[in-house]
């Protein structure tokens, strides 16, 4: 039944959602996965690096870095402009700065998030970027510009790996895999969550007879052109891509355009909204006064998290979806809506936004079957949304075909010719998996970085029962260690924002130390234990939700995360509480403890 008003009847909608996500819930969750390891290593190599050897590195420095993506850029940054003038060293995987902006490098690349708001220092740089959306290169260079600014190519370290760090009478000695035993008297870890490429554990791709890379591994040597496109080695190759998160949905419309032929191997289709990039207008760019960028970057969280703003001043995608929300709970009975009242009410908004996606799907794809099944039935917020001007339209190629897997779990096999789909085989050249990240596999939190703090103690062992720490960065026992990233604290879709806030936070903590002449930054037990409860107390409980959306990396693959550790008043005021904490005179952590 339709319910009145609305065009649509909810209750159908919710139980189409049900189904899809059924028969897509897989019991091995994100077992069906397998890492870039063993026979597979080679597609995790780094295809810009060019091998070198170095001796072993047994130095001290004041600070070092792991990670030298935009946290680890941002914390070097903000520790220069807060005054510690030491030596501050940088470690990366990779070889170069840039983070996920160096490995990712395929054709199509462009940031989802405004670039005004995403890219940071601008201000301090002096520069506005070209495009609302940044292609990859730009933000890669302005990575880059950015360690060059602030002078951290000197110290820097790269093709390295980070394997132990270990307390020891005052300073951190940081191993690696390159043999280095390096002092740091303080370490701030921002290794990222996303940056281990990831296979599908499908039987049979090593017997794979052609060609095979995983998008952040592009191989340009093979497909000919640049991240611009022009995959002039594609024009007499079959090519298939598996998946179509994110990352598909920018390189499909340059290999649709460029290869002899397409397939593109669908599971979930994801949502695509309208894009609308277009060039900084040269107007606009000289009228931006001192303190542009953080107005525009606290109003974009601001409206994003459903905070009521006078002015929506980036008006994309990200926030017309959350305004929609907001405004259709409030404008239905004002703030003080029971919890189950608003519940219905998002849900409502949200079928809304989505049969709008869906309408667009008919509007743009010529073939009826195919529009279908590009169709995604779930919520908004249960995978990423993407956004795009030229995917959908890709498939109106005569050259382009979408295979459908949902019915079968994904690409069943490989044989020697290619994938394998409702025993059907697909003969192809090339195969690109465009398969995503292992969630949270690099760094201290997955266990690869064994942390070992005052006495020998494990990091891992103290939180057997979950992260303790307070606000997300430090721990007792485990002094002069900073971690940045989603820890105890508030995330958002801009996430280079939030490590900046992270990274100013951390920089002015230890800055004030070295004013006060304290050697060991760490939080009190009872200021940890404080900061617990807050977060246990606060804690949106996103199970019932998550158990509810179709797969995939947000939900732990249909197996919803124990409990949340975010702070669950968003933020915007998780923000202001550090600034309140930092102004209030930082004892909790600078009372002076033992080395
Ligand atoms: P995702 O994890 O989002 O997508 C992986 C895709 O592979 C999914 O479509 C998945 O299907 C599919 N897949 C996995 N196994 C199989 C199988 N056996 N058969 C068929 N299909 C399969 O990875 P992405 O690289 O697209 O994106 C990862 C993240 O990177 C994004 O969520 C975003 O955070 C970030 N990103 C950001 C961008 C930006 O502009 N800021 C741009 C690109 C990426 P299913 O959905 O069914 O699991």
């Amino acid at each position: 039944m339709v319910a009145s008003g609305l065009g649509f009847d909810p209750d159908a909608l919710r139980e189409k959602y049900r189904v899809e996500r059924d028969r897509r819930i897989r019991p091995e969750g994100i077992g069906q996965y397998r890492g870039v390891d063993g026979e597979f290593a080679g597609f995790g190599d780094d295809p810009h690096a060019v091998p070198h050897d170095r001796e072993p590195l047994t130095d001290t420095v004041d600070v070092l870095v792991i990670g030298g993506g935009f946290g680890g850029l941002l914390a070097g940054a903000r520790l220069r402009q807060a005054g510690v003038d030491g030596r501050v060293r940088l470690v990366d995987d990779g070889a170069d700065f840039g983070g996920t902006w160096h490995w990712n490098r395929y054709p199509g690349i462009h940031c989802d998030i405004e670039s005004y708001v995403y890219l940071p220092l601008l201000e301090e740089l002096g520069y506005v970027p070209e495009w609302k959306y940044s292609p990859g290169e730009e933000i890669r260079e302005h990575a880059r510009a950015i360690a060059r600014h602030f002078d951290l190519y000197a110290d820097a370290v790269f093709q390295t790996r980070v394997t132990e760090l270990r307390w020891d009478e005052g300073a951190w000695v940081v191993a690696t895999d390159r043999g280095d035993a390096i002092r740091a008297k303080h370490v701030i870890a921002s290794s990222g969550t996303l940056s281990k490429p990831k296979l599908p554990g499908i039987p049979g791709i090593e017997s794979f007879g052609g060609h095979m890379f995983h998008t952040s591994r592009w191989d340009y040597d093979y497909t000919g052109g640049d991240a611009g496109g022009g995959l002039t080695g594609l024009a007499d190759k079959r090519v298939a891509v598996i998946g179509t998160g994110a990352t598909a949905i920018q390189i499909v419309p340059h290999l649709g355009r460029d290869a002899r032929s397409l397939h593109v191997f669908q599971r979930t289709p994801s949502s695509v909204d309208v894009r609308g990039n277009q060039r900084t207008d040269p107007e606009w760019a000289k009228s931006l006064g001192p303190g542009w960028q953080r107005r525009r970057r606290d109003n974009f969280l601001s409206v994003v998290s459903g905070v009521p703003q006078d002015e929506d001043m980036v008006a994309d995608g990200w926030t017309g979806s959350a305004e929609l929300l907001r405004k259709l709970v409030h404008s239905n009975a004002g703030a003080d809506l029971p919890e189950d009242e608003r519940e219905r009410l998002s849900e409502i908004a949200d079928f809304q936004k989505m049969n709008g996606i869906r309408d667009r799907v008919d509007e743009l794809v010529e073939d009826p079957a195919t529009a279908e099944a590009l169709k995604p039935w779930y919520r908004y917020m249960c995978k990423r949304p993407t956004f795009s001007d030229d995917y959908l339209e890709t498939f109106n190629r005569p050259n382009v075909t979408l295979v459908d897997t949902s019915a079968h779990g994904g690409v069943e096999a490989f044989t020697e010719k290619g994938p394998v789909v409702g025993g059907v085989e697909y003969e192809v050249d090339c195969v690109i998996f465009a398969t995503g990240f292992s969630v949270g596999f690099s760094g201290v939190l997955s266990g690869k970085l064994p942390v070992y703090g005052r006495d020998g103690t494990q990091l891992l062992a103290t939180w057997m029962r979950g992260p303790r720490t307070l606000h997300g960065f430090y721990s007792n026992g485990f002094p002069n260690l900073f971690h940045l990233g989603p820890l105890q604290n508030a995330v958002s879709v801009n996430y280079v924002h939030i490590l900046d806030e992270q990274a100013t936070h951390v920089a002015e903590v230890i800055a004030e130390a070295e004013r006060r002449g304290v050697d060991v930054v760490e939080p009190t037990a009872e200021a940890e234990e404080r900061w617990v409860g807050t977060i246990r107390e606060k804690a949106h409980d996103l199970r019932a939700f998550q158990a509810e959306c179709t797969p995939g990396y947000y939900n732990g693959e249909g197996m919803p995360w124990p409990r949340s550790e975010q702070f669950g008043d968003g933020p915007v005021v998780f923000h202001e509480v550090l600034r309140t904490w930092r102004a209030g005179g930082m004892d909790d952590v600078l009372a002076g403890g033992q080395a």
